[in-house]
């Protein structure tokens, strides 16, 4: 019998279910024999309210697995979750949003009526117009990833999560296994650079100016983005955006690494564990501008951000 599969997005935007679809061949070899999609917004005309809409009450349809993609912004995407748990056997949390928070949750770092004020009166490009409140879902007082509203049985995390390890963990269920995890390495573990565990020291330069490195030569003869004075996450970040094999890929364009993996493990503080970093080759964390949110793009939930007293009205 196939193991059927329904498919959610919260406060998502929608480069987690294109990495579903970037998985290809591997899929369609299953489809429909081993692995069923039940429900898939992002793919197929979904309803919530039963097969027409026209339901009385919000209702999924039952599965082995549930994949749910973005962290929780109001109250339909806490619905939505909830209804998913009660009918799924597994749970999923798919990529960043879902796992951390990702960049919504960098609203974190702000009271809501501040970002109400801010979008809806703040903005030079429109009319300043009130808050809407009614006739669409109230926003919870802060982004959540999925794990701070429901119990997640498996954390993909990325930004957006590769389609290898979205395919291994489909795989292992398939065969039966109801654990799965993506190895606790971090980007630096993986990435090929030069390093000699020393820098020139001193304030972090303005990522405007390149690096030194020979477009014409490998990877493996560059010298680390962060022992050059730059700021690079990839010591505080969870390895995995090449997929099972291959250098980290900002690295290899030649871009240093902002951290959309994620934290190496859970309950990681990636903002204290970067100042660490830094320290060790000499540079100070304290030039980071804007530094509390820059070492916690994509980490935003969980409480790692909150809006400072100064900034409550
Ligand atoms: S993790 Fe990235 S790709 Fe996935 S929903 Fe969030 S922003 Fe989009
Ligand atoms: S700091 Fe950046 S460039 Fe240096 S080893 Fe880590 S990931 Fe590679
Ligand atoms: S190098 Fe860092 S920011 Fe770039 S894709 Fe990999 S984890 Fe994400």
């Amino acid at each position: 019998m196939a193991v059927t599969v329904a498919s959610e997005w919260l406060n998502a935007c929608s480069g987690c279910e294109i990495s579903i679809l970037n998985i290809g061949e591997p899929i369609l070899d299953l489809i429909p024999d081993k692995l069923e999609l039940v429900h898939i917004p992002a793919l197929v005309d979904s309803k919530y309210f039963g097969p027409t809409g026209d339901g009385d009450r919000l209702t999924l349809p039952k599965a082995t697995v549930g994949l749910v993609s973005g962290g929780v912004r109001n109250a339909e995407h806490e619905e939505v979750l909830k209804e998913l748990r009660d009918k799924v056997d597994i749970l999923i949390a798919l990529g960043t949003c879902a796992t951390n928070g990702g960049i919504p949750a960098q609203a974190n770092m702000f009271a809501n009526e501040d970002v109400f004020a801010k979008v809806f009166r703040g903005c030079p490009t429109h009319d300043a117009v009130e808050t809407p409140d009614d006739l669409v879902p109230c926003y919870t007082e802060n982004v959540k990833a999925i794990d701070e509203v429901v119990d997640v049985d498996i954390f993909i995390p990325g930004c957006p999560p590769h389609p290898d390890w979205i395919a291994d963990a489909l795989l292992a269920l398939l065969d039966g296994k109801t654990e799965w995890a993506l190895p606790e390495r971090s980007v630096c573990d993986t990435c090929p650079v030069i390093r000699e565990e020393k820098s020139g020291g001193g304030a972090v330069k303005r990522p405007l100016e390149n690096f030194e490195y020979d477009p014409d030569q490998p990877l493996e003869s560059m010298r680390c983005i962060m022992e050059q004075g730059y700021l690079c996450v990839g010591a505080v970040t969870r390895a995995g955006c090449a997929g099972q094999d291959g250098a980290p890929r900002c690295i290899s364009a030649r871009q240093s690494c902002r951290g959309c993996f994620g934290p190496i493990r859970k309950g990681a503080r990636p903002l204290v564990d970067m100042m660490g970093a830094m320290s060790s080759v000499g540079l100070e964390a304290r030039s980071v501008i804007d530094r509390r949110a820059m070492l916690n793009r994509f980490v935003g939930s969980h409480g790692n951000l909150r809006p400072l007293p100064a900034r409550r009205r």
